[in-house]
């Protein structure tokens, strides 16, 4: 497994990232961490002949967490997520999902601008970022513009970036309450076959507000408002959760592949989001 040959280009500064996709247009591509990318070049799926390094370029890792808004450089790796205690202490959802990526080996290169940019309906981070409703800062030849993440994803690997923009940021509001991340995979390091995230808030012991994105069961992470709904005004009995759960599986759509048939796929949302939901409760 060879790539095909490339230009390799390391600028130090946007400017000069910008230039290279701007000269090269679609037959350039930035590369993050590489843990997606490498292994699509080498497999000839993907066809790069202008790749960018945004290693070098400043200004874009680092992690602030300032008067409840968190603000996530684009080359943060998920290690840096995982080892920050300022982010465990203001969103703990962010360490907890990050321990459940991969393994150590790809945590320690992968980074969240990689991983929310790439598309990839089996990425943890995008129905993350969902459920957090994230905003994307992302930066191109006509200046710089944010995006919710609830809107940004449009099928598999086909997202509102255009090709000569730079993701350059992820933010949020500290979450409130309680939270969870559940991730159902065959073994450890895989992709999910089902994850969901859950974030509820609770006042006089009902659910005051609450969130909820599914992983890896469409095309795109699923940010379902209608379980959200279910649940709010309650105080999470057995009839909220399973109107909760119906409300996802009237939401998601998956499909059959290695991971498992349809009706395999609907059950294990099933279980993980009824999970994350309890879980989330409990430490709301
Ligand atoms: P890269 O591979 O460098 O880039 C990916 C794509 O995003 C490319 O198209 C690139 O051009 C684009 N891109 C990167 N950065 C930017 C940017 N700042 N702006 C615009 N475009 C950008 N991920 C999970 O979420 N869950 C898992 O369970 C999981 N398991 C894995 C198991 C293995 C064995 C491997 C190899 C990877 C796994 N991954 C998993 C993927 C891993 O987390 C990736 O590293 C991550 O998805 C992509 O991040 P990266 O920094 O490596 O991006």
């Amino acid at each position: 497994m060879i790539p095909a040959a490339f230009e390799y280009y390391r600028p130090t500064d946007m400017a000069g990232v910008l230039a290279v996709l701007e000269e090269h247009g679609d037959d350039a591509r930035v590369i993050a961490g590489g843990h997606s990318l490498i292994p699509m070049m080498k497999l000839r799926m993907a066809d790069v002949p202008h790749l960018i390094d945004l290693q070098d370029v400043d200004g874009l890792s680092g992690i602030n967490v300032e008067s409840d808004r968190v603000i996530i450089g684009a080359m943060t790796t998920q290690h840096d997520i995982i080892v920050n205690d300022s982010l465990a202490a203001a969103a703990p959802i962010m360490r907890e999902a990050s321990l459940q990526i991969a393994d150590p080996q790809v945590r320690y290169m992968g980074t969240v601008g990689g991983n929310v940019a790439n598309g990839d309906p089996g990425n943890d981070m995008p129905g993350l970022m969902q459920c957090l409703d994230a905003t994307f800062t992302l930066v191109g030849p006509d200046g710089e513009r944010t995006v919710a993440a609830r809107d940004f994803y449009e099928a598999a690997y086909m997202t509102d970036r255009e090709d000569d923009e730079v993701l350059t940021a992820v933010s949020f509001a500290a979450p409130k309450g309680g939270y969870a991340y559940e991730k159902q995979k065959r073994k450890i390091g895989d992709y999910a076959t089902a994850a969901a995230a859950v974030l509820i808030t609770k006042t006089d012991g009902a659910c005051a507000a609450a969130s909820i994105a599914m992983t890896n069961l469409s095309d795109t992470p699923i940010w379902s408002e209608a379980a959200a709904e279910a649940l709010v005004g309650t105080s999470l009995d057995n009839a909220a959760i399973a109107a909760a759960v119906a409300a996802m599986l009237g939401d998601i759509d998956p499909t059959d592949d290695n991971r498992g048939p349809v009706e395999f796929k609907r059950h294990a949302a099933t279980i993980i989001l009824r999970r994350a939901i309890e879980t989330a409760w409990s430490r709301a």
